[in-house]
């Protein structure tokens, strides 16, 4: 393919993705539209780093002097130990998406946290605010969800997870974080805790080419009061996100969690408000 507009000199500063696979990732799209918008003289890459390489990687920020790197799947938990430092939210969460190097200290990261608030607060103007909520999934997603949702101030956090062990970590740092009732819902109660639940969101990584049938919650227990935040995107909505807006539930698919969290992590780095239109121009164009 043919670059256009490459102003890429000796000056150029390295911004970059580090996870294993990264060719799906939209953020490359996402922060270079922003750069671009801002004539700000980075580019932004996209590093296929394997688990066993992950700390190479992190040395290379130092010896490249490259401004920060976001982290996506596998690395987001084992990045921690090879940091100077971890910002409270991130040590909180137990995760880290995004690295800045300030001056060759490397400092940890989460902008999935306010990522998800802002994209709640798209569908709910008051975000999370006296809601009672169903997270499925455990992982570090559903960790930077159940932190955001404590801090907008929910009212009752369920949490169910295919492993349960997880689920009874998650919720039992969650109560020590503080703010709201929290508690692991088992197969068996799940449609039930459904039903009484205000928002739904699935940070499992069940994808794209899911179908419903394969969701661990019923679609049929989602109804037209329900707010439905499906943490997978793509071009096309989820298939949760379909079913929901079929049933008359207002749903969101994790576009614009993407897109926030993004233009956060730009901001640690650069110092500059981020452009977010230029960003969600850059996504709404088509995926490659
Ligand atoms: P993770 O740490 O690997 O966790 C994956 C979660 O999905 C675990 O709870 C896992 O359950 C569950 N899971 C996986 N396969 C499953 C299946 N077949 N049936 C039921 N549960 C299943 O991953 P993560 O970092 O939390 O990411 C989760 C998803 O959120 C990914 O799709 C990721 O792309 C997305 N995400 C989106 C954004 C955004 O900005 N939109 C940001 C972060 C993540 P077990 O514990 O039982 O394995």
């Amino acid at each position: 393919m043919r670059l256009e507009g490459n102003d890429i000199t000796s000056y150029t500063g390295l911004l970059g993705l580090f996870g294993h696979p990264v060719r799906h990732s939209l953020s490359p799209r996402i922060h270079n539209a922003a750069l671009r918008a801002q004539g700000l003289d980075f580019v932004y890459l996209a590093f296929d780093v394997e688990p066993q390489h992950l700390s190479l990687a992190v040395g290379a920020l130092r010896a490249l002097r490259m401004r920060g790197v976001n982290l996506t799947v596998p690395h987001k938990q084992a990045v921690l130990p090879l940091l100077d430092e971890v910002d409270p939210l991130a040590a909180r969460v137990g995760a880290v998406n995004t690295i800045v190097n300030d001056g060759g200290r490397l400092i940890g990261h989460n902008t999935d946290v306010s990522g998800f608030a802002a994209a709640l607060r798209t569908v709910r103007h008051s975000g999370a605010a006296d809601l009672h909520c169903l997270v499925l999934g455990a992982g570090g997603a559903a960790r930077a969800v159940v932190a955001a949702l404590l801090e907008g101030g929910a009212a009752v956090v369920r949490v169910h997870n295919r492993t349960p062990e997880r689920a009874s970590e998650l919720c039992t740092a969650a109560r020590i974080w503080g703010g709201a009732e929290c508690g692991v819902i088992a197969d068996g109660d799940l449609r039930a805790a459904a039903a009484s639940a205000h928002l739904i969101v699935n940070a499992t990584s069940i994808g794209l080419g899911g179908r419903v049938k394969d969701f661990p919650l019923p679609v049929d227990t989602v109804h037209s009061g329900h707010v439905v935040v499906d943490l997978v995107y793509g071009v096309e909505p989820t298939a949760l996100v379909q079913a929901a807006r079929d049933r008359g539930a207002t749903a969101i698919d994790g576009r614009e969690m993407l897109l926030m969290q993004a233009a956060r992590a730009y901001e640690l780095w650069t110092g500059c408000e981020a452009p977010v239109n230029a960003m969600r121009d850059s996504i709404e164009c088509g995926e490659r």
